[in-house]
């Protein structure tokens, strides 16, 4: 079945999916020189803010915030006291609620929002509509919706990326195709072609999907192909979160330095969103952020690209996984070709979580905090967890010199606002019947 060169104890972990923290070695190394500027993360916030009275143009719900797409950083005390109890050896509990991001509802409105911007502007200015200097607010008019409109912008996806780069370039005027993989939620679809967007449904997985939009896309003339397995664009639109990050938690008395320092939980599904906001948050805070990363156990992508220790792309299938899980943004079976080459330096390790915990952590979540997420959006929860009783989280611990006591932990929630009421009961009902298990679970 396998030929990858993967440590063998971790081989046998992955396939027989108990959970696992997988720890990068090669964590400190230096990037590759491929690696983008940090100049161009700070070309994608000035974009976003240049394009917020755009937004808030576009999109009524933005009134309230100027057009800025964000999301609070939430004191997550209620969910630490039910999972750890509060004797404070363990720093503080935050949770990044980018499950409420408006307008898309997880945080795929980040790397989303910014492409199309992108695309929109460079469409615009090639036209003489926009002044490259000038307010964005000409992309709102007939003038600009009747050249976009000549335009269409193609993306594969599992639903949420889906959503927000057809929102986003329907809004515009764009024509907006969506190729969709066989788990996508009907929900998803439905919303999509309520808002005019053109839904293409495929039997295969994310990769099919996606492999379709990008095939599709190229034999179109005036197509922009959103690719999520290699994009630079979303890339530094999730990398952008990191400086909004870092503010919030000054905000809270939240210091990141050697003596305090920062971890940080992010579901991964092809890596792009949790390896942009890596990225960011590594340009401004080095060595002390500490990122992992969240896989369920059918989908460790990026683990496996990693632990591989290989180039070549290689994927969940290739050590017999079958990329089936209920966190329907993170099946994902290959991870980025962009990101996994970035993160062979930056990422501190994987851990991998089977579905029914996502389902006992979401309802902890919830129970703590009426906090409610989807399944992906979940998967963060059980980091600190790892850090504190598995082996090889108290060795990177202890490693790393870390006194947990000033540590800031930030839980990335991903996803949820937009999921329909009965789907939500739904997971919470299913939750229940785990009852008695435990939200943290780091053995096999
Ligand atoms: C897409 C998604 C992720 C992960 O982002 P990737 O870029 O695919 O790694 C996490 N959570 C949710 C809810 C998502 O939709």
């Amino acid at each position: 079945m396998t030929t990858l060169p993967l440590p063998t104890e971790v081989l046998a972990r992955l396939q027989s999916k108990q959970p696992l923290l997988w720890l990068n070695p090669r964590l400190g190394q230096p990037l590759p020189a491929s690696a983008p500027p940090t100049e161009l993360i700070e070309a994608a916030e000035t974009r976003l803010a240049r394009c917020a009275p755009l937004m808030a143009t576009l999109f009524p719900e933005l009134a309230s915030s100027h057009g800025q797409v964000e999301s609070q950083l939430m004191p997550a005390t209620g969910l630490q006291r039910a999972i750890v109890g509060n004797d404070g050896a363990e720093g503080a509990w935050f949770i990044k609620r980018d499950d409420e991001l408006p307008v898309a509802g997880s945080i795929k409105a980040r790397g989303g929002f910014h492409e199309v911007l992108a695309i929109a502007e460079s469409i615009a200015i090639e036209h003489g509509i926009l002044d490259p200097d000038g307010d964005r607010r000409v992309l709102a008019t007939a003038a600009a919706r009747a050249l976009f409109s000549q335009y269409s912008v193609t993306v594969g996806s599992t639903g949420n990326l889906g959503l927000s780069i057809g929102v986003m370039a329907a809004a515009l005027g764009f024509d907006a195709v969506v190729h969709m993989s066989a788990d996508a939620k009907a929900w998803k679809k439905d919303r999509l072609r309520k808002r005019g967007v053109r839904v293409v449904e495929h039997e295969g997985d994310y990769a099919q999907a996606v492999a379709a939009g990008r095939e599709q896309a190229l034999a179109a003339p005036r197509c922009h192909f959103v690719d999520d397995e290699r994009s630079a664009l979303l890339f530094l639109g999730y990398a952008a979160a990191a400086r909004h990050l870092a503010r919030q938690l000054a905000e809270a008395g939240r210091i990141v330095d050697a003596a305090h320092p920062l971890f940080v939980y992010l579901p991964c599904g092809v890596g792009g969103a949790p390896g942009g906001i890596t990225y960011g948050l590594k340009a401004l805070f080095g060595e002390y952020v500490h990122c992992f990363f969240a896989e369920p156990v059918a989908s460790p992508c990026v683990l496996v690209q990693l632990a591989s220790g290989a180039d070549a792309p290689v994927s969940v299938y290739d050590i017999g996984l079958d990329n089936r899980t209920d966190a329907d943004g993170l099946a994902v079976g290959q991870a980025s070709h962009l990101v996994s080459p970035l993160m062979a330096s930056q990422l501190a390790g994987v851990f991998t979580v089977p579905d029914d915990q996502l389902y006992v952590q979401l309802l902890a979540l919830k129970t703590s905090m009426g906090v409610e997420v989807e399944p992906s959006a979940a998967a963060g929860i059980g980091g600190p967890g790892w850090l504190r009783e598995s082996p090889e989280g108290q060795a990177y611990v202890r490693d790393h010199g870390i006194d947990m006591r000033n540590a800031t932990h930030v839980i990335w929630a991903t996803g949820g606002s937009l999921v329909p009421r009965e789907e939500l009961r739904r997971f919470q009902a299913y939750a229940e019947t785990l009852a008695g298990r435990s939200p943290v679970r780091c053995k096999g």
